[in-house]
C-alpha cells in the first residue's frame, strides 16, 4: 500500500498577511503612516498632572499591628505542614516547644494601570459583492469609538476603519482566482507512491495502484492541476481596508516591603493579604500619608514609573493601587534540645521553614 505521507504543501498555513503589499494600496488621508515605510504607531499625550487634585489618603492607624499569630493557630499550621510533606515526621510539630513569636508583617503595595494601544494595518477580505464602504473621510484612530472589553483585563481586538475601503484585484492569484498546485506543479499528476514510480512492484508485477504506469491523479488538486486562491478563496478580487487593532493590557508594579527577616518575599506572591487600601481613578497620586514611609516611596516611585512609561506610548484608561497588610510570624521552638525557626505568613497560614529537623533521607534524595 500507499507510505508515502507528505505534508500537502498547498496547506501550509497562512501567515495572516493576506493584504496586498502597503505601496499597492492608496493613501488614505491620516493614515499616511500605513506606506511601505510608515511608522505605525499613535503617540497620545494624555497626561494629567495638575497636582491640585493630589488627595491625601487617610489611614486609621489600629489596623498596621496586627500581633503575631496565636501560639496554637502557629502549631495547627506547623503540624499540618509537615503531614503534607510525604516525607517529614510530625513529632517535632506536635512535641515542639514555643520560644518565640515574633511578627514580622509587612505591606505590599501594588499600582495597576490599565492602558490602550492602538495601531493600523492594511487587511483584506474575498470580495463576493459587499457593500464597499469607501466614500467620506476616514476618522482618525483615538476618535473611532470602541467600547472597552473589561476593565483591568488584557485583551486585543480589531475594527475596521469607516470609509476605507476599496476594491483591488487579488495580488496573489493575479485575478484568476486559482493558484498553481505545487504538488503537482500544473501537471494534475504525481509520482505512484506504492511503486516510487517504477509500475513495478519489487516481486516484478504490475503496480495496481497506477496500473503501470509509474503517476497516479494529485490528490491535492484532484488531478486539475490549480487549487483555489486562499487570498480571495477563488473570487479573484478582495475587498481591502484599514484594520484598527487595540491591545488593552494591564501593567502591574508590585513592591513587597522587605524587613529583612530572612523570609524570601517572593513567596508571598500566591498570598492573600488584609487590605488595607483601594485607590481607584482615571490617574491615580501617589500615596503620601501612609504611616510606613517606604510604602509612601514604592507608591511615589511606581507611579511616576508608569507614568513616564505609558503616558507617550499608549492611552492609560484607569489606574488602582492597593495596599495590603501580609502578616509574617517568626517561631522560634525547640525540640529534641536545639532550637529552630518557622515562619507562619499569609492569612491563609502557610508555613516556610529551611530546617524542618525530623526529615527521612529519602527526602534529601528527592
Ligand atoms: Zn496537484
Ligand atoms: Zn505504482
Ligand atoms: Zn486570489
Amino acid at each position: 500500500m500507499c507510505a508515502v505521507n507528505h505534508s500537502d504543501p498547498n496547506t501550509v498555513p497562512n501567515d495572516g498577511a493576506t493584504a496586498p503589499p502597503a505601496d499597492l494600496m492608496p493613501v488614505v488621508p491620516g493614515y499616511e503612516s500605513l506606506g511601505p515605510n510608515g511608522e505605525n504607531r499613535f503617540c497620545v499625550v494624555d497626561l494629567v498632572s495638575d497636582q491640585k487634585l493630589r488627595t491625601q489618603l487617610k489611614f486609621t492607624c489600629h489596623v498596621l499591628s496586627i500581633p503575631a499569630i496565636a501560639e496554637e493557630l502557629a502549631q495547627e499550621a506547623f503540624i499540618k505542614y509537615a503531614s503534607s510533606k510525604c516525607c517529614y515526621s510530625s513529632k517535632p510539630a506536635k512535641e515542639m516547644v514555643f520560644t518565640d513569636l515574633q511578627s514580622l508583617n509587612t505591606y505590599r503595595y501594588r499600582l495597576e494601570t490599565f492602558t490602550e494601544s492602538r495601531t493600523t494595518e492594511w487587511d483584506s477580505e474575498p470580495y463576493n459583492g459587499q457593500v464597499v464602504d469607501g466614500f467620506g473621510v476616514a476618522p482618525a484612530p483615538w476618535s473611532i469609538p470602541v467600547p472597552i472589553p473589561s476593565l483591568f483585563q488584557d485583551c486585543k481586538k480589531s475594527v475596521r476603519v469607516p470609509h476605507t475601503s476599496t476594491v483591488k484585484g487579488c495580488h496573489s492569484c493575479l485575478n484568476l482566482g486559482r493558484s498553481a498546485c505545487s504538488r503537482c506543479v500544473n501537471s494534475g499528476r504525481t509520482r505512484c507512491g506504492s511503486c516510487s514510480g517504477m509500475g513495478r512492484t519489487s516481486s516484478d508485477q504490475r503496480c495496481i495502484m497506477c496500473q503501470g504506469s509509474g503517476m497516479i491523479r494529485c490528490h491535492s488538486c484532484g488531478g486539475v492541476g490549480s487549487i483555489t486562491c486562499k487570498t480571495c478563496k477563488g473570487q479573484g478580487k478582495l475587498l481591502c481596508f484599514i484594520k484598527l487593532k487595540m491591545t488593552w493590557k494591564n501593567n502591574m508594579n508590585v513592591a513587597v516591603i522587605d524587613k529583612g527577616s530572612g523570609f524570601p518575599v517572593e513567596l508571598l506572591d500566591q498570598i492573600t493579604g488584609e487590605r488595607l487600601l483601594t485607590d481607584m481613578a482615571a490617574v491615580v497620586y501617589p500615596v503620601v500619608s501612609f504611616p510606613d514611609s517606604s510604602v509612601n516611596a514604592a507608591s511615589e516611585s511606581a507611579v511616576r514609573e508608569h507614568q513616564a512609561q505609558f503616558a507617550t506610548t499608549c492611552r492609560i484608561l484607569q489606574q488602582r493601587q492597593t495596599i495590603e497588610l501580609i502578616p509574617i510570624t517568626r517561631v522560634h521552638y525547640a525540640w529534641n534540645e536545639k532550637t529552630h525557626i518557622y515562619f507562619v505568613y499569609g492569612t491563609e497560614h502557610k508555613v516556610y521553614t529551611k530546617d524542618y529537623p525530623a526529615k527521612c533521607c529519602c527526602c534529601s534524595i528527592l
